[in-house]
């Protein structure tokens, strides 16, 4: 590392778990973010100050006034900019170390994973959830998803690489709800977004020192109206059509 990037990193170097061979390992790895909003963007500000050194970001969105509210990566003269193209601004700003290619589409399994080493979903609807989560499973690579509604969000971890047994999403979420709805028309607190963000950042920071790390398979859900957290364990399905082939 340079000097300079001594000083940036110092307090992850006095971290036990990380010090300089963890950062080193940060700054060589490759996150794919898939949304660029709230939970996605949000994610990719929190990863790319932590030295992640490359973020392959998908969104096809604008950014619009009633973003700003929670999508705090972004600020008023961003408005009706594309949102890749506006936090690609903001994180080439916020670290030169990190190697940004921002995609203005919406992820397709079409498009892949490259070369990532794990996935973020921040997207807001279930049909990129569940192909996500089939893409990811099939790739064997760990899927870091996040959701958020009104005063609750929740964090989940699946698809262990080389684990036939950890479950997947979709054995947490087996079809669409039927009344799912997305913060569009539920609502959300910006406080919520940012909280479950981070979670999603750290399950990320986490997995890239220690792939194996036993994390996966928890539902953790924080409910802030009476700031409360729970975490559960979730099963493998054993009828799910992704994971139990
Ligand atoms: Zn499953």
């Amino acid at each position: 590392m340079t000097p300079e990037q001594i000083e940036r990193y110092k307090r992850h170097l006095l971290v036990k778990e990380i010090g300089g061979s963890g950062q080193k390992k940060l700054l060589n790895s490759h996150v794919m973010i898939v949304g660029a909003g709230a939970l996605g963007g949000m994610a990719a500000l929190s990863l790319a100050a932590a030295g992640v050194g490359r973020l392959t970001i998908y969104d096809d969105d604008r950014v619009d006034l009633s973003n700003l509210q929670r999508q705090i990566q972004f600020t008023a003269d961003d408005v009706d900019d594309t949102k890749v193209g506006a936090l690609f601004r903001r994180l080439s700003r916020l670290n030169h170390d990190v190697d940004v290619n921002p995609v203005q589409e919406r992820w397709t399994p079409e498009a892949g994973f490259g070369d990532a080493d794990l996935v973020l979903d921040g997207s807001d609807n279930f049909p990129t959830r569940f192909a996500l989560n089939a893409a990811t499973r099939e790739a064997n690579l760990a899927l870091v998803s996040g959701a958020v509604a009104g005063w609750t969000g929740q964090t989940l971890v699946v698809n262990k690489p080389g684990d036939a047994y950890c479950p997947c999403y979709q054995c947490f979420v087996p079809s669409e709800p039927p009344q799912a709805g997305d913060c569009n028309d539920l609502g959300v607190l910006g406080a919520i977004t940012q909280l479950i963000a981070s979670q999603m950042s750290l399950a990320a920071i986490r997995l890239l020192l220690t792939p194996d790390a036993d994390i996966f398979g928890r539902l953790m859900v924080f409910e802030g109206l009476s700031m409360q957290s729970r975490v559960v364990r979730l099963p493998q399905d054993p009828d799910c059509p992704i994971c139990k082939s």
